[in-house]
């Protein structure tokens, strides 16, 4: 028996709390297993694009300088790893904000922030996203910021993995907005699907450096719909396409 000043302890009970300490410690011990995974992940995936751009830059230096073509190739490659690597920091900066960062809800009409994503995104990729309602007005209570970046990442996604349309359906059921966006693309194997929203995981890592992803998207999107307390499916069928299906409150709180 331990004495424990004017409570003993029974022997059951301190069997209890050594259970408890060994799954605080279990807990613990993965987190930071988790944080030391996203740091090695983190850093290897910067310097890539880093070890791209200065490989280029070093051949500018020596000899680039008299060869047009070779100058034009070394460039382009520091100019569009420049890119990636702003947009990796910048998703990393997201993550890293954690999932207590407020919210900053406020109230708007959904529609013209969607038409406006999608019109930006058509000239981009110069292809079709068609947009597809059964409302004339739907009012959102949410953070504008958040819903245009979840709306960029499953869109673009949609245009970087497809060839042909793509399509977004909104509707609006009780207190949700719900959209389904709709690609007739490369498609998702099953057994990749369940992986889909952890940080940096591609199904296909040659693929996705070719569309310029990082594999941090898909996860950026879900911490916003959890925040907004919704919903996120992912229905994919391989070389025919994929559907993903949001549904938020239209409340929060
Ligand atoms: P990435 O930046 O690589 O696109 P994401 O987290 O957004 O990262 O997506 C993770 C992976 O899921 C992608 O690398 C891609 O393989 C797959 N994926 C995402 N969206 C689609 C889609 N619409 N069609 C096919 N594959 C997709």
């Amino acid at each position: 028996k331990l004495d424990l000043g004017s409570h003993s302890m029974q022997p059951d009970e301190l069997d209890k709390l050594g259970l408890i300490f060994n799954k605080m410690i279990g807990k613990l011990e993965k987190n930071f297993h988790r944080q030391h995974q996203f740091i090695a992940d983190a850093s290897h995936e910067l310097r890539t694009p880093l070890t791209i751009i200065e490989s280029y830059a070093s051949l500018l230096k020596r000899w680039a300088r008299n060869d047009p073509a070779v100058r034009e190739e070394a460039v382009e490659a520091i100019y569009s790893e420049s890119i990636r690597l702003k947009g990796l920091v910048k998703s990393l900066l997201t993550l890293a904000e954690g999932q207590e960062a407020p919210l900053h809800s406020e109230t708007f009409s959904f529609l013209p922030l969607v038409q406006g994503i999608t019109s930006s995104l058509q000239q981009t990729y110069g292809r079709v996203i068609e947009v597809d309602t059964d409302q004339t007005e739907i009012w959102l209570v949410a953070d504008v910021e958040k819903m245009k970046q979840l709306l960029i990442i499953l869109l673009d996604n949609a245009l970087k993995y497809s060839e042909q349309k793509v399509e977004i359906f909104i509707e609006e059921r009780a207190d949700q907005v719900r959209f389904t966006i709709q690609d007739y693309g490369i498609g998702i194997r099953e057994q990749d699907l369940p992986y889909l929203f952890e940080r940096f995981y591609r199904v296909d890592q040659a693929r996705s450096r070719k569309t310029g992803g990082t594999g941090l998207g898909l996860s950026i999107a879900k911490r916003i719909v959890d925040q907004h307390k919704g919903t996120i499916e992912v229905n994919s069928r391989l070389n025919e396409g994929t559907r993903i299906c949001v549904q938020l409150p239209k409340h929060q709180g």
